[in-house]
């Protein structure tokens, strides 16, 4: 199918739908917020994927990552220089000192939720945990461009802008996206400005925002699992993201967590 099919159209959501989305994506925030709560020293990520995909069933939704294009999990977790995709695993133990990023996703009565984080694990040096803020900060300061009328470069600007002031890198090679019934939809939402046309923003619209950011540079590699994502240079990244509607309210954070 060409650029025209299906999968490449930008498709707007009806207020039901919305609510809909929300509702996976608020089961994803329960995922995260439970994986926050219970995170030490001494698990393995293989546990949290268990814990992870138990807490979606018990909600009535399904893994959106098992099976996605052969990834063999629920969760992804990617440990300090995994910047995304690291596959769960029972040799893999959590320690102290790391910080652990957690990405997941649902299918819920059609629709999906998709949302990430980085949780520190213990004390972590004062420039990781600075990573980790900028990060969230830059995930923050993109979802305010979250607005009718605004489009997808102003989210990049508004990422992109924020890392680089506190001299971190983002990642080029993966990117943000819409999202609805499919787990990737149209518009690729950037961590940076492209020069090319960017569309506009029109109610309805549903995007996943994702900063992937890197202490070092922004170069990455994948693995010979052919998933986990690393930096090039080794050094520590970080990962938040949410799935945000445009409304005429102003951006709705459909995995908006609860405060604890
Ligand atoms: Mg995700
Ligand atoms: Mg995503």
């Amino acid at each position: 199918m060409g650029k025209s099919g299906r999968d490449n159209a930008i498709t707007l959501k009806s207020c039901e739908e919305i609510e809909v989305m929300h509702k996976a994506n608020q089961i994803v925030a329960g995922v995260l917020s439970m994986l926050e709560r219970e995170m030490r020293s001494g698990l393995t990520t293989f546990q949290l994927d268990k814990w992870a995909e138990e807490y979606c069933r018990d909600h009535g939704a399904e893994p959106a990552f098992k099976g996605y294009r052969g990834f063999p999990a629920s969760l992804c977790v990617s440990i300090n220089e995994q910047v995304v995709h690291g596959i769960p695993s029972r040799q893999t133990k959590v320690r102290e000192g790391d910080i652990v990023s957690v990405d997941f996703g649902t299918k819920y009565k059609g629709f999906y939720g998709d949302s990430a984080m980085t949780i520190p694990v213990g004390a972590i040096s004062k420039r990781v945990r600075q990573l980790l803020l900028v990060t969230e900060e830059a995930l923050g300061k993109a979802i305010a461009q979250v607005k009718i009328g605004n489009r997808v470069a102003d989210i990049s600007k508004a990422v992109q802008d924020h890392v680089e002031e506190q001299g971190f890198s983002v990642v080029r090679q993966f990117v943000g996206h819409g999202i609805g019934n499919n787990l990737h939809e149209a518009p690729e939402v950037p961590n940076y400005v492209q020069k090319k046309a960017s569309p506009r923003l029109l109610e309805g619209m549903v995007v996943a925002i994702e900063p992937m950011v890197n202490l070092g540079k922004e170069k990455v590699r994948v693995l010979h699992d052919r998933w986990t994502v690393v930096t090039a240079d080794g050094k520590p990244s970080a990962h938040f993201e949410h799935s945000v509607a445009v409304t005429a309210e102003g951006p709705f954070v459909l995995s908006a967590r609860q405060e604890h």
